[in-house]
């Protein structure tokens, strides 16, 4: 027997209509972590956003921008808090690459030059703030990120709890999926949209860096948002 349709009930969202900013961390003058292999995390950043932003707009998510600021670094902060909130936006997602505290660094050669690694971590996370005037509805898109990348065999960085990471230690809201609290960022704190930062994974680790560097694990990523982002609308 064939179904008959169901007439479209009205829906709160509309992928077309819904305003996702996606924010590349740091700036070309402030470019953020130096891999293990010498290259910025500001590229790693770009990279891994564009093909986000790509591939949210194939899936209908037309109001899908990729924010690019420039600057220095505290400067750009406040400029990119004022570039989405004056855009609207219904969720901001900040894309970054990890690295590990200084004092863990160890030394070795790359390139013919002395470089700094730690294999010691790796691993994605998800970061949130209280002070966000959309706490609640920015901690249910990073679960459904979190879930989506563990669904896809990842593993997140479960180093944020542990004491050695000092002043970058945070409460762990989620740990099924790896969500933490972090109400320090200003990108998170003062947008008065819902906004989640995404440590895409650590390129301080040297074969996670090359993992990171891969179009398949790129890919992979922007596939998890968008699914996620298609629940979290769904959701509204
Ligand atoms: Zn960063």
């Amino acid at each position: 027997m064939k179904a008959r349709a169901k007439p479209a009930a009205p829906t709160a969202c509309d992928p077309r209509n819904f305003k996702i900013v996606l924010d590349v961390g740091h700036t070309s003058e402030s470019q953020g972590a130096t891999s293990a292999r010498n290259d910025v995390e500001f590229g790693f950043n770009l990279n891994l956003t564009r093909r986000i932003g790509t591939h949210l707009k194939s899936a209908g998510f037309a109001a899908t921008r990729v924010l690019v600021t420039d600057g220095k670094a505290k400067a750009s902060l406040l400029k990119r808090v004022g570039t989405a909130n004056a855009a609207h936006a219904d969720l901001v997602l900040s894309i970054h690459h990890d690295s590990v505290p200084d004092k863990m660094l160890e030394e070795w050669e790359f390139d013919g030059a002395r470089s700094w690694f730690s294999d010691r971590f790796s691993g994605h996370s998800l970061f949130v703030s209280e002070r966000n005037p959309h706490f609640t509805d920015s901690l249910s898109f990073a679960r459904l990120l979190g879930k989506e990348l563990k669904a896809d065999g990842l593993h997140y960085a479960s180093q944020y709890t542990l004491p050695l990471m000092g002043r970058y230690r945070h409460p762990l809201l989620d740990k099924d999926v790896g969500v933490y609290r972090y109400d320090g960022l200003v990108v998170l704190s003062q947008t008065r949209s819902a906004a989640v930062l995404l440590e895409a994974g650590s390129i301080i680790n040297r074969d996670e860096e090359m993992a990171m560097n891969s179009p398949e694990r790129q890919e992979l990523i922007a596939s998890a948002v968008t699914t996620a982002m298609r629940a979290y609308c769904e959701k509204r």
